[in-house]
């Protein structure tokens, strides 16, 4: 696999060296300092990306902030509609090129990233292109005193930052009611993941999108280009997906301003197995929340509690399927875990392994590198049993191909134990009870609550975290309300 030196997408599957998207131009670093972007796959080097800092976030804001009072405010929502729609058809015609990129970058299954990460999106700005024409403002009338209407304007300049995990998938999902409701944005990708945000860039050039309403600057976090965006006192709200520690270093950072923030942060989530469930669909899904790509989904079920009469004969299945699961190189197309994302990463989640073994677990399976696959950052699906509910491995987000596995005997119990975290993103329920069902649905402490199912998404829902895993909500109209701001006018009659 050769880089072609190419600066944006090609329509071609190699990987491509990142620039700037600043006011409609791929543009370098004013001081040219670039970055090199590493395969995780094989630990060599795809590219270079243009290394960002205030002075590019500043040029960027500054385009964001001019185009807001351009063509694209003049636009009817029809016609935003229309653009959006484009959008999601180009990144279906380029699918084969965008899901190349989101697995050199990422190490995720190629396979996965032509069945998930490209379709949602295109479906994300498919979605909002029809969403946003429907929008009804609510008006009231007070006998024949006066007629009350609601009015929707866009918020002005938003910050969009964004993990690695879900590269493209996580950008359309802010981007697309972002720009239906008309703002303009100046997006950072992760640092590790900045090729399909390049590529998307072109796209919406493409798709009529006009200069200054997209800007992408790439770039490290704090001291660099996520922190020049967070303390800008020119950006009006911030989108951002990560860890709670930096939504926190954020929010710090945007106080000074009083920007409008929205939050999606980190899970660890609870996967609750009671007896009466369908043993066989447990862990059918079971296998797929635990560790579809790579574990590296906030979503993930990595804290799985069984209750006790299905304990021993879970773990057998789920052993057995766990084991059945190909680790590989991202490009075979019989792979069904790929690389971990990058060094730090791969060490990081090495380290709760070495944890576990501290505290006693036992590794049911996994707990190391793949035999024949000496270079990238491979992990085998890991099982970890026989841990206390203290331990770091049960209470941390590992973001990784690991998960815990402990018996429960009371409904009450497991609920302590499921709401014992800093975490409340999502939960998963397995019963066929359909009273236990409500009643745990509503006692576990989760943004997001799945029964008998899990990564069901319908996008109008409210989606987000409560406690540290989120502030706001986003989906369907919850979206549309953060990125606009609604005015009530009172006209006298
Ligand atoms: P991260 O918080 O380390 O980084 C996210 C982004 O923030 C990156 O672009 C990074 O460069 C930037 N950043 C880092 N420090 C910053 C700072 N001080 N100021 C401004 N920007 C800064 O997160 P990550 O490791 O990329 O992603 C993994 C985390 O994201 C996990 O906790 C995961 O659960 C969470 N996540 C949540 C959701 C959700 O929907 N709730 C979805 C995906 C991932």
């Amino acid at each position: 696999m050769k880089n072609n030196g190419s600066t944006t997408g090609t329509g071609r599957t190699e990987p491509i060296n990142c620039l700037h998207f600043i006011n409609g131009q791929f543009t370098n670093s004013l001081n040219k300092k670039t970055f090199e972007n590493i395969n995780p796959a094989t630990e060599e080097v795809l590219g270079t990306v243009a290394e960002g800092g205030k002075e590019e976030v500043d040029l960027a804001v500054a385009a964001a902030r001019r185009a807001l009072d351009g063509p694209w405010k003049k636009m009817t929502l029809t016609e935003r509609s229309k653009i959006l729609r484009r959008i999601g058809d180009l990144i279906l015609e380029r699918q084969d090129e965008l899901a190349h990129l989101e697995s050199y970058d990422t190490g995720k299954p190629l396979s996965l990233a032509n069945k998930i990460d490209v379709p949602r999106a295109a479906y994300n700005f498919h979605f909002f292109a029809d969403y946003i024409i429907s929008i009804n403002n609510e008006a009231q009338q007070q006998d024949d005193q006066a007629i009350h209407y609601s009015y929707r304007r866009p918020v002005g300049v938003v910050g969009i930052i964004k993990p690695w995990n879900l590269p493209l998938l996580l950008l359309t999902w802010k981007l697309a009611p972002c720009l239906g409701m008309g703002n303009t944005a100046v997006i950072k990708p992760a640092e590790w993941t900045p090729m399909t945000a390049t590529v998307l860039m072109e796209i919406c050039k493409e798709a009529g999108v006009p200069d200054g309403v997209v800007n992408l600057v790439h770039g490290f976090g704090p001291n660099s280009a996520g922190g020049a965006i967070s303390e800008h006192p020119d950006v009006d709200a911030i989108s951002f997906i990560g860890e709670p520690g930096t939504g926190s270093a954020i929010m710090k950072a945007s106080a000074p301003s009083l920007k409008k923030l929205s939050f999606e942060l980190g899970g660890k989530n609870p996967n609750i197995i009671f007896a009466d469930a369908n043993l066989d669909e447990v862990v059918e899904t079971t296998i797929r929340s635990s560790f579809i790509n790579q574990g590296e989904v906030c979503l993930c079920g990595s804290r799985i509690y069984v209750e006790r009469p299905a304990y021993e004969k879970f773990l057998e299945k789920f052993t057995e399927e766990t084991r059945k699961l190909k680790v590989g190189h991202p490009l075979e197309s019989e792979t069904n875990v790929g690389a971990l994302v990058g060094k730090e990463h791969y060490d990081r989640v090495n380290s709760y392994i070495d944890i576990a073994r501290e505290d006693g677990a036992n590794i049911l399976t996994g707990g190391g590198r793949p035999e024949g696959l000496e270079k990238g950052y491979f992990l085998e699906p890991t099982i970890l049993t026989g841990l206390d509910r203290n331990s770091r491995c049960v209470r941390e987000e590992i973001f990784g191909p690991v998960v815990t596995v402990l018996p429960f005997d009371t409904e009450e119990e497991v609920i302590a134990q499921a709401n014992d975290t800093h975490y409340g993103l999502s939960a998963t329920i397995w019963t066929n009870d359909l009273r236990r069902a409500h009643r745990v649905s509503h006692a576990v402490e989760a943004g997001i609550v799945w029964v008998n199912t899990w990564f069901l998404r319908d996008l109008r829902t409210p989606f987000g975290g409560m406690k540290h895993s989120g502030i706001g909500r986003t989906g369907g109209m919850h979206s549309l309300d953060f990125y606009s701001e609604l005015s009530n006018i009172t006209i006298k009659l």
